[in-house]
């Protein structure tokens, strides 16, 4: 059984494994914490170990949440949105006629019905970013289905808190993070591959870690790259 650490109002999930080291860390997405420690070390070495690191978990907390609240988004005329890794200039345009998002070279164009509010414009976007990443996905799925000789069932986009993906093997269906979209497609197709390749291999043991290397070697540095850029303002409302 796992014992979790609570110290005040940080809640320390604990994982004992087969490594050599301790290793804390905070997840950019939530600023949930993670400790991972030795199978044998005792609880209590594990606590004082983690009371040591209090500060470093706050800094880590308080440079996350900073991250993501530099841009709270406004849906206003020349105001920088992210889109596959770089920056868009939103041009919202006034319109008695349906909704519509067009993408030009360095413009989003949003065409809304006058007096649409923020929220609105908003929901537009979103859905269309889903869509957007949706059938990007979908011809990731397609090309590497060959490659690793797997079937996906289904492919899903969800807002999620923690995780950039997840895969259930038995039903066949990969759950992707919306954000997702914000990122370059390199990074999004290590996403979708690390996910196919838990429909042969659930766990990250060696066998799982060995397929990843051969198909994605730059898979440590495209994994840093994720919990590294900035996130959107929506995981810490
Ligand atoms: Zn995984």
């Amino acid at each position: 059984m796992q014992k979790n650490i609570q110290l005040r109002d940080i809640s320390i999930k604990v994982i004992r494994k087969d490594v050599k080291n301790t290793h804390l860390s905070v997840y950019p997405l939530d600023g949930s914490v993670i400790l991972v420690t030795p199978k044998r070390t005792r609880h209590e070495v594990a606590r004082a170990y983690a009371i040591s690191k209090i500060p470093w978990i706050r800094s880590q907390q308080k440079r996350f949440r900073n991250q993501a609240r530099k841009f709270p988004l406004k849906f206003i005329d020349r105001e920088s949105h992210e889109l596959w890794g770089r920056r868009y200039l939103m041009k919202i345009n006034y319109k008695k006629e349906k909704p519509s998002v067009l993408l030009s070279n360095k413009e989003i164009v949003l065409t809304v019905r006058p007096r649409s509010n923020q929220k609105k414009k908003s929901q537009i976007i979103e859905n269309w970013q889903k869509l957007l990443l949706y059938n990007y996905v979908n011809n990731i799925i397609k090309k590497w289905e060959k490659k690793l000789e797997v079937k996906v069932k289904r492919h899903f986009i969800r807002k999620m808190k923690t995780r950039w993906g997840s895969c259930n093997k038995s039903s066949g269906y990969i759950r992707l993070n919306a954000e997702l979209v914000k990122k370059p497609k390199e990074l999004v197709e290590y996403v979708v591959v690390h996910e196919m390749i838990h429909l042969i291999e659930t766990s990250h043991n060696d066998r799982f870690i060995k397929i990843l290397d051969r198909h994605c070697p730059f898979w440590r540095d495209q994994r840093s790259e994720l919990n590294q850029l900035p996130l959107a303002a929506e995981f810490f409302k």
